[in-house]
């Protein structure tokens, strides 16, 4: 690390789709600061079902719901309906000052989702502003316990995770490419370990139960290396998403993690911006995995796309904690609880369990995965298929035995996204790099929407397939 090396994103020159002079004209007078600032990207003019639609009229298949976001699709009038009758009642008001019924009915709907467990809900705008006030929350429990420890400053992450782009939310991560340029102003009291990463991490001979217990032993030998009584909290997302690729946790892995937590009286934060609300098979990824966090975040499917929504679940006892305190939690944000941002929300889940759309995630996804293996098992530039729920991954390899990646500048993952928006394919796929060590790794992940359909699954993998062979043959 230290070293700068640019995210992939904006190393890449252009395998982008032919666009009309016209077009690219007009963009290129844009006062839009893109993220390659010298290549405008797709102009989306609309949405329908799983498709996003260009100003030149090319119909893309979104094989990932943008950043597993769009996970009722693009179109779902319902929502639009529930965000115009908001909107008609009032637009905003102040948190600090007042509440709002769509913020109470939302909060509701996300306590009673983990059975009252975790029994208050914190709402803000995004998946790093989540994240943020789980941080916050975390130091301010310890300085409200009824004896202090002001001295619980130390966070453990995980290597190759992401938490999100704000100072603190970054140095909670291991984005290598994105902390790069900042590693010098990244805070100094969060410490990495390793991933739960069996395709590379998992010696050969060695059991599931025994890479468990090594990854474990490893968490409790970073808390005694820092001093067991300054760890303020363990964060991990509870299914990692695009930094490493979809990877679902070990049986019993969690449940190790937290033990070792549990031990020194330090909080296990689980982030499921991604992972969480469906995406992995059930409301909250978690609930597959016998823990339950003390905080927990969530944020891209919770609203789906149509308002941009995320949030911090507080388990009970931090809650009770912070009530017997202080009785405020010291941080708030001007568009906290947004009610437009709410109701939105509050239709969204309303819609995935009205519509029964968890055991479709469940179907369709077992369906992705089975014709991913069937169509990449065999693909001598595949290493690894995984995945979980409508989350899945394929990591790619120059040697299927040594697992060799490919080297950076070949940008293999972001060369088939490119490719994969050439009109004669159109299907967005979302691409991932460093991976392994945060350099090297390509991947590409797949994230259809919850209702999607047996024959847009067999789109997808059939679009994703034909791509794959023109970038790296077959
Ligand atoms: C996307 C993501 C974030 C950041 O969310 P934003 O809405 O982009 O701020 C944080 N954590 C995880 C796990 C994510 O996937």
């Amino acid at each position: 690390m230290g070293d700068y090396t640019p995210d992939v994103h904006s190393s890449q020159e252009g395998v982008l789709p032919k666009q009309s002079k016209q077009t690219s004209d007009s963009r290129s007078q844009s006062s839009v600061l893109y993220h390659q600032l010298r290549q405008p990207p797709l102009n989306i003019v609309g949405g329908r079902g799983s498709y996003l639609i260009t100003d030149s009229g090319q119909e893309i298949l979104d094989a990932t719901c943008g950043a597993a976001v769009s996970c009722l699709g693009n179109s779902d009038k319902r929502v639009h309906e529930a965000i115009m009758e908001q909107l008609r009642k009032v637009p905003y008001c102040y948190s600090l000052y007042f509440t709002n019924s769509a913020a109470e009915e939302l909060s509701q709907i996300l306590v009673d989702s983990t059975g009252g467990k975790m029994s208050r809900a914190f709402i803000v705008s995004s998946g790093t502003e989540a994240v943020e006030a789980s941080l916050k929350m975390a130091v301010q429990y310890y300085m409200e316990m009824p004896v202090p420890q002001p001295q619980r400053v130390n966070f453990i992450a995980r290597k190759q995770s992401y938490h999100g782009n704000t100072l603190g939310s970054l140095s909670v991560g291991h984005h290598v490419g994105r902390r790069a340029l900042y590693e010098k102003i990244l805070a100094k009291n969060v410490h990495h370990v390793s991933q739960c990463y069996p395709y590379r991490d998992m010696q050969d001979g060695e059991t599931v139960e025994a890479y468990v217990a090594r990854l474990a032993q490893e968490l409790e030998d970073k808390f005694q290396e820092l001093g067991p009584d300054t760890v303020c909290a363990f964060v991990a997302e509870t299914m990692t998403g695009t930094t490493l690729g979809c990877v679902p946790p070990l049986p019993g892995y969690l449940k190790a993690m937290k033990e070792v937590c549990e031990r020194h009286g330090a909080l296990l934060i689980l982030d499921e911006v991604m992972s969480g609300m469906g995406r992995s098979g059930t409301l909250h990824a978690w609930e597959q995995e016998g823990v339950v966090p003390d905080l927990q975040t969530m944020a891209k499917g919770l609203g789906a796309g149509y308002a941009p929504i995320a949030a911090l679940l507080v388990n009970r006892h931090v809650v009770d904690t912070l009530t017997q305190g202080t009785g405020a939690f010291s941080h708030s944000q001007t568009y906290q609880g947004h009610p437009v941002a709410c109701a939105a929300a509050c239709r969204v889940q309303k819609i995935i369990q009205e519509d029964n759309l968890l055991p479709n995630v469940c179907e369709m996804g077992k369906y992705l995965g089975q014709l991913l293996h069937q169509k990449f098992g065999d693909h001598p530039h595949v290493g690894d298929i995984r995945g979980r729920g409508l989350f899945w991954a394929i990591e790619f390899v120059q040697d299927k035995k040594t697992k060799e990646p490919y080297p950076p500048s070949k940008s293999v993952a972001w060369t088939i996204h490119k490719t994969a928006l050439k009109p004669e394919y159109s299907i967005s796929l979302m691409p991932g790099n460093g991976g392994i060590d945060g350099i090297n790794g390509d991947h590409i992940c797949f994230a259809p929407p919850y209702n999607c359909t047996k024959e847009e699954i067999e789109m997808i993998v059939n679009r994703a397939s034909r791509v794959v062979e023109e970038v790296l043959g077959n």
